[in-house]
């Protein structure tokens, strides 16, 4: 099989006009950034609301535990996305942007793969549209502010040791997690510690992600806590003044992307929050207005199903006022068989017992997403080395209707039996979707249920610091607030060691953090990389451009 850009580069790509055509975008609500992308103006989405246009179909798209590598959520989104155009739904798949860091990691880019992409990829893989950098740009003004302010007198006594808000580059740069900045001596400012984080783990970019407009994000990013004051008070983004100038970087980025699939079928590609630190899902505003233009929209939340989907139906919908009609659980053979127990090494060898002992996970992911009254398909994405014994394995073994998705070799026609399960589905079983963890339960609750109901623990501990932390949140006003669970994405558990489905055991709060712009509290469960690191080898040792200004090796 061709290379994801060999096969991005003999697609046929219309002109985004025509593609905005399709969904009916008249052309005065676009700004081209060339032929083949566009951004939609987010006041469209209001004056659609005001004519009174009914939503699509809503169709979430998470997965199982993955293997490191990721199971194919963007894939099949694109694909199911793709045949549900192929037969006759008109469908709009809203995606999150790439960051710069996997794509010269480990995991490459985000814009799906094999004949299920979004395009033009290298775009979309590399500035695209300047959203991430307007982000960090926003960010850095912020880090900007706050040490200026410092620096002249210092007149809302904030307590140096204690500035939460740290500098972002979206980038992978380890050396960059713990630095010292205002060396120098006095004209420098004041030394203190600091760090960086990739610019997907912003507050910014989480609350660009969740904000209904831009009189919404400028209040939602003066709310932001970046300090705490030498008398224990907390200092907010409106006490430097600077939430008009941080939402003005940020008067493009607000705006959705517009590209097209491979096969010419309209996409949002907007926003692009981290699953663990937030919410893992693309703005709002692109999936609010996908789905006053499309039937059905297809969107992908972040990580499996416990952190993606859980933050999704709990959080992300609710905050959106959003209905879920269904929701695809993409399962792989490979990460079945790393559940039951098979070596990273052994993964492609065939396995059937390993995949029963694997299915545990995926029952333990459908009967969670159950819980939430909606109807689940499971579609499995497969790949060159899964066996017939192993695919009947999974079908034959699944607890819900399951069927496999070739979109990553054969585009729509691999993923129309999974439309056409989909369509089905929605129209025979009507969803009953409610959240599982009421928004105004206090954070203690929400935590409990969550770690109980969704990863199976017998128990919840709260370390020290913790303790402390949630205490000082409650005195602040922040005790009944919206939940985001930060943990490991390998296992349904706090643990990346227990694989398949770990139950009973104690889960352990570590710490807290408020993020009051996009509207929640994190409960940290676990090391949470903020900035990752390159590995020895990079994607990037492999991407190359010629004289031409032809890109290779992005994937
Ligand atoms: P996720 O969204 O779950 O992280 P992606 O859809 O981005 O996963 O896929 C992860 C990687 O695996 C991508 O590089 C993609 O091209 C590749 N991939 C996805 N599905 C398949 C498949 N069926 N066969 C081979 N490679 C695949
Ligand atoms: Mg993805």
């Amino acid at each position: 099989m061709l290379s994801d850009i060999e096969i991005a580069k003999s697609a046929k790509l219309k002109d985004i006009r025509e593609i905005a055509a399709l969904i009916g975008v008249p052309e005065e609500k676009l700004k081209l950034y060339g032929n083949y992308i566009a951004k939609v103006d987010n006041k469209y989405l209001k004056e659609l609301e005001s004519q009174g246009r009914k939503n699509g179909k809503l169709i979430l798209v998470t997965a199982i535990t993955p293997t490191p590598a990721g199971e194919g959520k963007t894939t099949t989104s694109i694909g199911l996305s793709m045949a549900l155009n192929k037969i006759g739904k008109k469908s709009i798949v809203t995606l999150r942007e790439p960051s710069l860091g996997p794509v010269f990691g480990v995991k490459g880019g985000a814009a799906g793969g094999g004949y299920s992409q979004v395009l033009p990829m290298e775009d979309i893989n590399l500035h695209f549209t300047g959203d991430i950098h307007a982000v960090t740009a926003a960010h850095n003004l912020i880090s900007a502010m706050i040490d200026s302010h410092v620096n002249h007198g210092n007149e809302l006594g904030i307590d140096i040791r204690k500035i939460y808000w740290k500098r972002a580059m979206d980038m992978n740069d380890r050396a960059l997690r713990q630095i010292v900045v205002g060396l120098g001596g006095s004209a420098n400012g004041y030394p203190r510690e600091d760090g960086f984080l990739i610019t997907a783990a912003s507050e910014i970019m989480a609350t660009l992600c969740l904000a209904s407009d831009i009189a919404d994000l400028k209040r939602r990013i003066g709310e932001i806590v970046v300090a705490q004051s030498e008398n224990k008070g907390l200092i907010r983004v409106k006490d430097l003044g600077a939430q008009g100038a941080v939402t003005a970087l940020l008067k493009d980025a607000i705006n959705p992307n517009l590209v097209q699939t491979i096969e010419n079928t309209p996409a949002f590609v907007h926003g692009g929050p981290f699953a663990n630190i937030a919410h893992g899902t693309n703005t709002l505003i692109a999936t609010k207005l996908a789905l006053k233009l499309a039937d059905y929209v297809v969107t992908e939340a972040g990580f499996a199903a416990d952190l993606g989907a859980e933050k999704f139906l709990d959080f992300v919908a609710p905050t959106g006022g959003l209905f879920v009609d269904a929701v695809v659980l993409v399962a792989s053979i490979r990460a079945l068989k790393y559940h039951g127990g098979v070596s990273k090494e052994e993964l492609s060898k065939e396995n059937v017992e390993a995949v029963i002992t694997g299915m545990e996970n995926l029952k333990v992911h459908v009967e969670n997403l159950q819980k939430y009254g909606v109807p689940v398909v499971v579609a499995l994405n497969k790949f060159e080395s899964d066996t017939a014994r192993e695919i009947d394995a999974v079908v034959n073994n699944s607890p819900v209707p399951c069927v496999l998705n070739e979109a990553y070799a054969k585009g729509s026609q691999g993923a129309i039996e999974l439309a056409k399960t989909v369509v089905e589905t929605i129209e025979k079983i009507p969803s009953n979707y409610k959240p599982l963890v009421p928004m105004e339960l206090p954070v203690e609750q929400k935590i409990e249920l969550i770690a109980k109901e969704i990863y199976r623990a017998g128990k919840v501990t709260y370390t020290e610091t913790a303790r402390t932390k949630l205490n000082m949140l409650k005195k602040n006003g922040f005790g009944n607030y919206p939940v985001i669970v930060a943990k490991t994405q390998n296992s349904i558990s706090d643990d990346p060691k227990k694989i398949n489905a770990p139950k009973g055991y104690e889960f352990t709060v570590r710490d807290f953090q408020i993020s009051s712009g996009a509207g929640f509290v994190v409960a940290l469960a676990g090391e949470i990389m903020l900035m990752p690191g390159l590995p020895k080898v990079p994607a990037a040792v492999n991407i190359d451009i010629d004289e031409n200004g032809e890109i290779t090796g992005l994937f």
